[in-house]
């Protein structure tokens, strides 16, 4: 039974695609759809380049203008359960600017995303869970720009850079960042609300620079079970444990039955947008930008594919991004990946570029 569920665990990455509507302003000037979902059902996508050749992908799923937030939701929802027995995990949204990662991921008030979603499932989990094990919950909120990382809780500006350390064996993390702690799920609204309006502070123009830098919500998780359980668990042995999550706990726990605690991490990630910098625009900081951003992204791709392929040398350090996320990526970590694109006719060389990359990754 152990070893079948670090079998099942291995190599966990999965990518699903979605695509956002076609706009009003996009409908009004004459835009077409590109994008062909007929095969959405069995994770297949096409796209039709030039009015003619097709070419098509394969995704773990595929998400068509008409699926809603709740339905994009409920199959990420599995990697909740995931977090609270113990695994790290990561859930970005991937994409060209415009395309809904913000949207996937964030959500409106009206219609909330996968962070707001996530957590609120994470907190109706550990609440049924809470006779055997209770969970501590802190979030903190990152925005990597320009390789450079910034807290975006922080509510001084420090002069402070902050470096990424290894904290222990195969964990990192950044000295010196909020942590904010939280208790209920409203309070986790307020925490990513303060994070999402300080990313635009010292910028001219917010909407462009959350489309430059990518955006992490870091939820930790540190467990202590419970006085009354350990005993039982000693006596008993480990095959008397009753719970199926508890099993997965029991596995990673090295050590569980002294009564030390375990942790695990919840990554959120919003990233850059991955458009390509048109020609006319490449100089000076937009010029740096952008060759920040593709250099980012691409080593997100080959650190997944890296990974995908089993390779022995997983190249984590060439980028802040990969390297803050090391310890949940690979192992037995889960990733899920949203490939967010444009159903327009003019974002099509950006929508084939973007399902490349995915498929590489994949
Ligand atoms: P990005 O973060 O990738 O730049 P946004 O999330 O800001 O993109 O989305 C751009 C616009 O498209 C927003 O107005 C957003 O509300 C809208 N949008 C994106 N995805 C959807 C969707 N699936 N359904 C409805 N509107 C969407
Ligand atoms: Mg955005």
């Amino acid at each position: 039974k152990l070893h079948n569920i670090v079998q099942e665990t291995k190599g966990n990455i999965r990518v699903f695609c979605r695509c956002r509507p076609l706009s009003k302003v996009e409908t009004s000037s004459g835009c077409k759809c590109v994008v062909d979902f007929d095969g959405a059902n069995d994770g297949d996508i096409g796209i039709i380049n030039g009015g003619t050749a097709k070419k098509t992908f394969k995704f773990d799923r595929v998400y068509t203008p008409k699926d809603d937030q709740a339905e994009v939701y409920a199959d990420a929802s599995p990697l909740v359960t995931s977090v609270l027995d113990g695994y790290n995990v990561c859930i970005f949204a991937y994409g060209q600017t415009g395309t809904g990662k913000t949207f996937t991921m964030e959500g409106t008030e009206r219609n909330r995303g996968v962070n707001y979603r996530t957590l609120e499932e994470l907190f109706k989990i550990a609440e049924e869970r809470k006779d055997t094990v209770t969970y501590n919950i802190s979030v903190s909120v990152l925005e990597v720009y320009n390789e450079q990382i910034r807290d975006l809780l922080a509510t001084s500006p420090s002069s402070k850079k902050l470096e990424i350390k290894q904290a222990g064996e195969g964990s990192h993390h950044v000295p010196g960042i909020v942590e904010a702690k939280v208790e209920d799920i409203n309070e986790v609204w307020d925490v990513l609300q303060t994070g999402s309006n300080s990313r635009a502070v010292g910028s001219n123009n917010v909407n462009e620079h959350s489309s430059r830098s990518h955006w992490l919500v870091i939820t930790n998780i540190i467990f202590h079970f419970s006085m009354e359980y350990l005993p039982a668990c000693g006596k008993n042995g480990l095959t008397f444990i009753i719970f199926f999550s508890m099993l997965c706990i029991m596995v990673r726990a090295k050590n569980l039955i002294n009564g030390d605690c375990t942790r695990s991490k919840l990554w959120l990630v919003d990233l850059a947008g991955s458009e390509r910098l048109a020609k006319t625009d490449a100089q000076g900081d937009r010029l740096k930008e952008a060759q920040n951003i593709n250099r980012s992204l691409s080593a997100l791709g080959d650190v997944i594919s890296a990974l995908a392929s089993r390779s022995s040398h997983i190249p984590y350090r060439n980028s802040k991004l990969t390297h803050l996320l090391q310890d949940s990526l690979g192992g037995d970590s889960k990733a899920l990946m949203f490939v967010q694109i444009s159903p327009s006719d003019n974002d099509a060389s950006e929508t084939l570029s973007s399902l490349n990359f995915a498929s590489r990754v994949r």
